[in-house]
């Protein structure tokens, strides 16, 4: 062997450049690693989901030809880290090149740049060969003396790729749809959501591993994992989403309901698994949506690709320049001083509050949660309950399915808390009861009265809004979004004013009761 070449769980890219010569004297190595199961307690799906991924990806390239070691927990148990691991088998192959890819994680791109080898093996670091901008280019996009917008950076993509573009003008006229975007779901509507494609791959095999090797999970753990873990199943769910969501995408991007066997996917496109794993790149699902709308004008309209487009060359993309051009400070910011405790029903989803019910007991059941559902309900509870940001993160980086700190980190920290001090977002995505109501039908079932601020019936959110308001008032009346806001809380009486004072100091000090 001459060269050892280091496949990470979220390296699973078949069109990368390493794979496109068989040479027997390359050894691929994917590990199941004790450090990564341990970095965080994982949703017991995420884990079997990116093992069984690996797995499969290990024998593709066996298949495929190439020459690969995958590794179990129960191979790589005795070794203490993933240096330890490469180290040992440096020495057993006698390798002079050690390979891998540039890891998308700070914790793990600086394990491999600190690793040291023997004398003459040679490290060399590639690229992953996935994202749309490459590494090197992001300080151009990413300048760090100010704070940065998804919509500049997103226009710019759009234009440097030609992507719903006529000449230098976007399609339509009109870069963004977002205001179109905002539908609630009728009843009727609910009945027509399709029902999603969901897969059904045995990984009891893995949850008996991880019992063995007594790996702490969260979540329901099902021996049938309703993930895509490999390419071709990756790209059966792509062709489900153009065909059967993309359609109506845009439009319910944001609501939220409780009603239809449906409700947890909508019209969503549960590719965050498959892209963050690599097993499908970000152009490819464009341009496959991109076809679908060419050749289907009469079902797929702007809005709706546009919204779609946006999320894979404009979110994704602009959160990862954040992270790579802002860590290691960005993960420790914490702009409210926040330093609440998460409440105990974040584990087990047990709380009156249906919405907070709804969103992390789904989470628990599917290892999944939409964006407003992320955003708005669990994200928008923390924020306003003065939750500290490391237990925020911690726990949103272990519970879905598409968790990878590069993408969870800048909108957990950034877009959710604020933490970043707007660095992300122009100001802090803070809602009351009434937002939840507008956007959802969580509340016509719920314990708590959406429309009353003050009683013991009210619904937290609303007194927590103005309580979370009222003590970073300070930080948020210079803001231009915000300013009106405090003039609607000096108009309230000062009788009002303190029994809405009253009401969210009394949730504050009963967050678990809730
Ligand atoms: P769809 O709604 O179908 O969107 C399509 C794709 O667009 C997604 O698969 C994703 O790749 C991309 N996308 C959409 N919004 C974003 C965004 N804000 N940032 C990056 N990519 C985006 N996404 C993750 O992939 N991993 C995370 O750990 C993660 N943590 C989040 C934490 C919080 C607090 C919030 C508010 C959002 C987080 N997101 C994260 C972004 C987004 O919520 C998920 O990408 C999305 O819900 C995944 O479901 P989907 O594939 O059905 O997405």
């Amino acid at each position: 062997v001459h060269s050892l070449r280091l496949i990470l769980g979220d390296q699973l890219n078949a069109s990368h450049s390493w794979f496109e010569r068989r040479d027997d004297g390359v050894l691929y190595l994917i590990a199941e690693l004790h450090q990564e199961t341990g970095y965080v307690r994982h949703h017991n799906q995420k884990v079997c989901a990116f093992f069984a991924a690996m797995k499969g990806f290990a024998e593709a390239l066996k298949k495929a030809g190439h020459r690969v070691n995958y590794l179990t927990l129960d191979d790589t148990a005795r070794f203490e880290s993933l240096p330890h691991l490469i180290a040992q088998y440096a020495r057993d192959y006698n390798i002079a090149n050690f390979d891998y890819q540039r890891p998308d994680e700070y914790r793990l791109k600086e394990q491999l740049q600190q690793l040291q080898l023997a004398n003459g093996v040679t490290k060399r670091q590639w690229d992953t060969e996935h994202f749309m901008v490459d590494y090197d280019d992001l300080a151009l996009y990413f300048p760090t003396d100010k704070n940065q917008r998804m919509e500049t950076f997103y226009r710019k993509i759009r234009q440097r790729f030609d992507i719903l573009m006529e000449g230098d003008r976007p399609v339509g006229g009109k870069w963004n749809y977002d205001v179109d975007n905002r539908a609630k779901l009728k009843p009727a509507d609910i009945a027509e959501v399709p029902e999603p494609l969901l897969f059904s791959n045995d990984v009891s095999e893995i949850i008996e591993r991880l019992e063995r090797h007594q790996v702490e999970t969260i979540g329901v753990a099902t021996s049938q994992l309703l993930w895509p873990v490999n390419r071709q199943q990756s790209l059966q769910l792509l062709a489900h989403f153009c065909q059967h969501c993309l359609p109506r995408f845009g439009l319910f991007q944001d609501a939220m309901t409780e009603h239809g066997e449906q409700q947890w996917t909508l019209y969503h496109s549960r590719l965050s698994f498959a892209l963050n794993s690599k097993m499908l790149s970000p152009k490819q699902v464009v341009d496959s949506a991109l076809h679908h709308y060419q050749e289907n004008p009469e079902l797929i309209s702007l809005p709706q690709i546009e919204g779609f487009v946006r999320q894979i060359i404009g979110w994704r993309e602009f959160v990862r320049g954040i992270y790579w051009r802002r860590m290691p400070q960005y993960g420790q910011l914490n702009y409210f001083d926040a330093s609440n405790q998460l409440p105990e029903f974040f584990w087990h989803g047990q709380t009156k509050m249906n919405c907070m019910a709804k969103a992390v007991g789904q989470s628990l059941d599917y290892a999944y949660a939409h964006h407003i559902q992320r955003l708005m309900i669990t994200g928008n509870f923390c924020l306003l309950a003065g939750i500290d940001p490391d237990q925020v993160d911690a726990w949103y980086l272990g519970i879905y399915i598409d968790a990878i700190e590069w993408v969870e980190l800048p909108n957990t920290r950034g877009m959710s808390q604020f933490a970043d001090g707007g660095v992300l977002a122009s100001k802090p995505y803070a809602a009351s009861a009434n937002y939840v109501h507008k956007m959802s039908d969580y509340c016509s079932s719920c314990h708590y009265d959406h429309k009353s601020k003050t009683g013991e019936q009210s619904c937290p959110l609303n007194s927590l809004y103005w309580h979370f308001m009222v003590r970073h008032r300070q930080q948020l009346s210079t803001n231009p979004r915000i300013g009106m806001i405090y003039r609607n809380w000096d108009r309230q009486s000062a009788e009002q004013q303190q029994q809405i004072t009253a009401r969210a100091e009394f949730c504050l000090a009963n967050l678990d009761t809730l």
